[in-house]
Formats: structure tokens, C-alpha cells, sequence
């Protein structure tokens, strides 16, 4: 069967749903395919647990996207008529060290300092600092963020006409452990912010991702782990239905297997049951760029192509333990009080933070719990289970290669809940109904974007920012097939629900299309 469309988006996360809908507001027919049966991506919201339990199968927090002009600027009116809006869950977070001790993070600033403070006056002056300091700069990370690579002031350049922008300029090249240490001293402290730092499984000892130690915590600071009330997939409810409504076709279930060219242009793909897809204009794929390469002839792509995916790190690969509880975890304060918080978790002390990433780089086997989240978005929106229930996930880091994930992976889930345990003893095998494991593994039989189930598209480091992500040359989501275009976390700015990806992807498809791209998003 031929079907015909003017774009084909190969891939239906969140990213291409998004480039297809400013697409579909220009008047273009989109066909949209995914090879799950559902839509979504790492945006999706299931019941994998119990029924009744909807569980964010990948990502829960928003923060991130909660700045991208599609929402800031409503240009979908994916909130005025679409229905999003978001939870800001207070507190924001509680971690728990090794000692016992423990930090809970406010949506009051002030409340936060005070709570710094008691481990050390001069961390809590330097956490008001960070706070000051990174928002003088951030229009300039998010302004870098949120334009496709060559149609704006690159970040180096927005930072050169900054003030101070040669200190961010450094910041930007060193490690967040470099300047968590230069800037904070108590142990809990440092501990803390790593816990935050980490939380795009970027390791916090690798050059070139120091501004996620002032990044995260400000987006936090402004509008804590915002979660979507029902869960992540009312982003792509709204998102499906926009489409159906501006003459769209989603089709799940189909696996693309291969590109279609014709005279060296892309003009369709093929998916794994022999049906070709045909686009008028374009083919837009959200597609591992490691993967996307092997859909067509070899000669196709240029050798520098080869050479930039033949050496792509696909980034630390996630485990998961998802749980339907009749409680949430408790943290037993020093004082005897309990703490809940939709975003939880406990750290080891730094050394043990930055021997995790050595470890995950060197392929070594994670057998301690150095870093652990804790999501209970149920705490703040109930309806994500029945009356009284909890709906739990943990999340870690491992390595891919075990040479039995199956075996492994139930005994290493309990080590992540008896770390836990250490700090929330409520939390005991009594009140859990339903536990779901997922390995690295599984993370990437789900969902092939997400090689080696590394959850954010490739690693972030200095080699794969900005213009050369996916490959240098390629990093404005033109790929070097004529008519082809990438979209999703293997391009700028990378993983995590920004958005980013697929609003830069859909500024370039309506350039090149010969549309103002600013005219058709505004709202
Ligand atoms: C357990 C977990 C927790 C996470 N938590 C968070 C969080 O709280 N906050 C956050 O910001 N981020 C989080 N993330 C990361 C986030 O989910 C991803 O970075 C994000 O989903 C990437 O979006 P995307 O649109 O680029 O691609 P994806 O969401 O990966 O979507 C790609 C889509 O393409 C489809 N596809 C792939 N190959 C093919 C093919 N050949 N043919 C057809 N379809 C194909 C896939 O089925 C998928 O639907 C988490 C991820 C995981 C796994």
C-alpha cells in the first residue's frame, strides 16, 4: 500500500508530535508513524502495573519544557484549548545522605537557604548566589536552547556579549563537580546538588555540562518537578488530538525499516510489513541517528557522517523499579517526623557520586545504590491511582552490557529498595501490591530510540553539543540526504520533554518550505 502525505514523521515521541503540529498549523499533511502501538514516546502514561495505576512508563518531571515558547507563548493553544496545565509540586525534593542526615528543597527560596544553612551558612550564601547568577544568564542558555543551530546567535556568542559572559563561558566547558566544589563546601550539600546535577544521567566529573549544576536547580527553584495532572501522556493527548484536528494521520504499530530515495532524495520510508509511506515534501524522523544510518545504501551519507555516528556515545543507560503502593515512601527525619515528597531520593557523599560515573564509563557493573530517584507523583496528583494509592519509581544508572539483565535485575531492584528502606522504614514489603522491573535492556526493546536504554538520545558532553549533534555539519536537523531531517534527542539541544528538538526541527522544515517560521508559530 501507498500512502501519500506532504511530511512523513518517522517516530511519534513527544519531539515529532510537536514539529508535526507547527507543520499541520502551516496546512501540511502529516503522516505520522510509530513502532510502538501507542504514541508517545517517552511521554507516555500506562498502566503496566495493576489497573487503575497509570505509571509514567519514562518521564514524569517537566520542568524543562515548561520554558519552551510552545508553551510559554501557548503558540499551540495546547493550554488555552487543549487543556495542559501543570502541578508544582512543594517540596520540591528531599534527599537523603548516608549519615542519615537529610535536605528538602522549597518552592519558598528563602525556606530552601534556611534548610542549606543548617549544614552550612556559607553553602546557603553561595546557594542565593547560584540562584542571582544564573538568572542574569539564562535567557542567554535558554535563547541557545530554544533556536536551531544557525539561525541565531550561538550560545558562545549570546555568552560573549554577556557581562559576565566569560565566566559562563568557562562554566560551561567544566564538569558540574568542578563547580559544585568551587562553589559549595559541606559534604550534604555538595551531595545534594550532585543528586540534581545527575539527573539528565549526564556524568557530573565529565567536562562540558557544568551549567546543569545551575540549571536545574533554578528551573526547580522557579517551578519545582512540574508533573502533568493524569500523567505525562496528557502532553500527548493533546498533542494527538491537535493533530487529528488539523487534518493529520497517526499509524502505531509500524516499525520504519528503511528510507525510500529516489535520484539520492528521500522521498518516503518503509516499514517492517513492506508498506511504503510516500511524502511529498519531507520525511522527518525522530529515529536513533545510529539506527537511521543503517535505513539506507552506505553511499548515501557522506564519510564524515559515517565517522561522527561510527563514534556516537549513545550515553548512561537508566534501570527502573516501578511499584503500585498503598503508601508512599516516608522519610524518617532526625526528629522523629516523616517527610514525603513527589520527588525523592537518596545520594551517597561525592566521591561516591563522581566513582559512579568512572564506573558507568568503564563498564563496570553498579552494585551499591550511589544515586537513587524516588517519583511519587501520586503525592500531588491522586488521580494517577485509586482512592488512597501510591504509584512509585525508582530510578538509577547501570551499565548495558550484564551478561544476564533477566537474572540480575530483581535482585539489584531490592538493593535499590532496601537503600530506600534505610531512609523511608515505611516503605516495607507489606505496603507494595505490584513491581515492575526494567533493565537497560528492556529500556531499549521499548523503545529503540533509546539505545542501550540510555534515556536521553546520546550522551551530552562537549562532542555531541550544540552544531555537532548528531554529526558536525548536521547538528540544523538537515541530514545529509536531500529531503530527510532529524528531529528528537539525538539532536540539539538533546534529551529530557523540552520540546527543543522538535520546535527547532519544525523552524527549519517551515524555512526551508519557504515560510516564515515566526509567522506561523505565533500564537
Ligand atoms: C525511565 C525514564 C524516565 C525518564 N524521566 C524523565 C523525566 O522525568 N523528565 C524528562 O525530562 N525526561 C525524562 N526521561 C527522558 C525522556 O523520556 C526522553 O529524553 C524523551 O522522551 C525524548 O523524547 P523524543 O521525542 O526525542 O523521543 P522518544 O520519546 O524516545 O520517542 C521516540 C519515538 O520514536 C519511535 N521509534 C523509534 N524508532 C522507530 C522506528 N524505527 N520506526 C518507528 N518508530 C520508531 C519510538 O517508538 C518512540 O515512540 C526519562 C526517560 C526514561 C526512559
Amino acid at each position: 500500500m501507498i500512502a501519500d502525505a506532504d511530511v512523513v514523521v518517522a517516530g511519534a515521541g513527544h519531539n515529532s508530535l510537536i514539529a508535526a503540529c507547527y507543520l499541520a498549523k502551516a496546512g501540511y499533511r502529516c503522516l505520522v508513524l510509530d513502532a510502538r502501538d501507542i504514541p508517545g514516546g517517552g511521554a507516555t502514561t500506562e498502566e503496566i502495573l495493576l489497573p487503575g495505576y497509570k505509571v509514567d512508563t519514562c518521564a514524569t518531571g517537566h520542568t524543562l519544557i515548561r520554558v519552551n515558547p510552545l508553551l510559554t507563548r501557548d503558540e499551540l493553544g495546547l493550554i488555552r484549548d487543549y487543556g495542559v496545565r501543570y502541578i508544582d509540586p512543594d517540596p520540591v525534593a528531599h534527599v537523603a545522605f548516608p549519615d542519615g542526615e537529610q535536605l528538602t528543597m522549597w518552592l519558598d527560596k528563602e525556606r530552601t537557604i534556611d534548610e542549606i544553612a543548617r549544614f552550612s551558612q556559607r553553602d546557603a550564601a553561595a546557594y542565593r548566589r547560584l540562584l542571582a547568577d544564573y538568572d542574569e544568564v539564562k535567557s542567554a542558555f535558554s535563547g541557545a536552547q530554544f533556536t536551531p543551530v544557525g539561525f541565531g546567535p550561538s550560545l558562545a556568542q549570546r555568552l560573549s556579549e554577556h557581562p559576565r559572559g566569560r565566566v559562563w563561558q568557562r562554566i560551561s566547558q567544566l564538569s558540574p563537580w568542578e563547580v559544585i566544589s568551587h562553589e559549595f563546601t559541606d559534604r550534604h550539600v555538595q551531595a545534594f546538588l550532585l543528586w540534581m546535577a545527575f539527573q539528565t544521567n549526564q556524568a557530573v566529573d565529565m567536562p562540558g555540562s557544568g551549567v546543569l549544576a545551575y540549571s536545574l536547580v533554578y528551573g526547580r527553584q522557579q517551578r519545582s518537578w512540574s508533573i502533568l495532572p493524569g500523567g505525562s501522556q496528557t502532553l500527548v493527548d493533546a498533542l494527538t488530538r491537535y493533530l487529528e484536528e488539523h487534518g493529520a494521520t497517526i499509524v502505531t504499530g509500524s516499525a520504519v525499516t528503511r528510507l525510500i530515495l529516489d535520484g539520492g532524495r528521500c522521498v518516503g520510508v518503509e516499514t517492517g510489513d513492506g508498506r511504503q509511506y510516500r511524502a511529498t515534501k519531507a520525511v522527518l524522523s525522530t529515529i536513533h541517528v545510529t539506527h537511521l544510518r543503517d535505513m539506507a545504501p552506505r553511499g548515501s551519507w557522506p564519510e564524515e557522517f559515517h565517522y561522527s555516528v561510527d563514534t556516537y556515545d549513545a550515553g548512561i543507560p537508566g534501570f527502573g523499579v516501578y511499584l503500585a503502593t498503598s503508601a508512599p515512601p516516608a522519610f524518617a527525619l532526625p526528629d522523629g517526623t516523616t517527610r514525603t515528597a513527589v520527588s525523592a531520593g537518596t545520594v551517597g557523599w561525592p566521591q561516591d557520586v563522581i566513582r559512579l560515573g568512572e564506573d558507568l564509563r568503564a563498564g563496570r557493573f553498579v552494585d551499591g545504590v550511589p544515586w537513587l530517584l524516588v517519583a511519587t507523583p501520586t503525592l500531588a496528583d491522586p488521580t494517577r491511582a485509586p482512592a488512597g494509592q501510591h504509584t512509585v519509581k525508582l530510578l538509577s544508572q547501570n551499565v548495558y552490557d550484564v551478561p544476564d539483565w533477566e537474572a540480575t535485575k530483581h535482585e539489584h531492584a531490592r538493593r535499590q529498595l532496601a537503600r530506600l528502606r534505610a531512609a523511608a522504614p515505611n516503605f516495607t514489603d507489606d505496603v507494595i501490591s505490584a513491581m515492575l522491573v526494567k533493565s537497560p535492556k528492556d529500556y531499549e526493546r521499548l523503545n529503540p530510540h533509546m539505545v542501550h536504554g540510555a534515556f536521553h538520545g546520546g550522551d551530552r558532553g562537549i562532542a555531541q553539543s550544540g552544531g555537532l549533534r548528531p554529526a558536525p555539519g548536521w547538528g540544523a536537523h538537515r541530514m545529509p540526504i536531500e529531503g530527510l531531517y532529524q528531529t528528537g534527542a539525538t539532536t540539539h539541544p538533546g534529551g529530557s520533554i523540552t520540546g527543543a528538538p522538535g520546535r527547532n526541527a519544525a523552524m527549519v522544515l517551515l524555512h526551508d518550505l519557504g515560510h516564515d517560521p515566526a509567522e506561523i508559530m505565533a500564537s
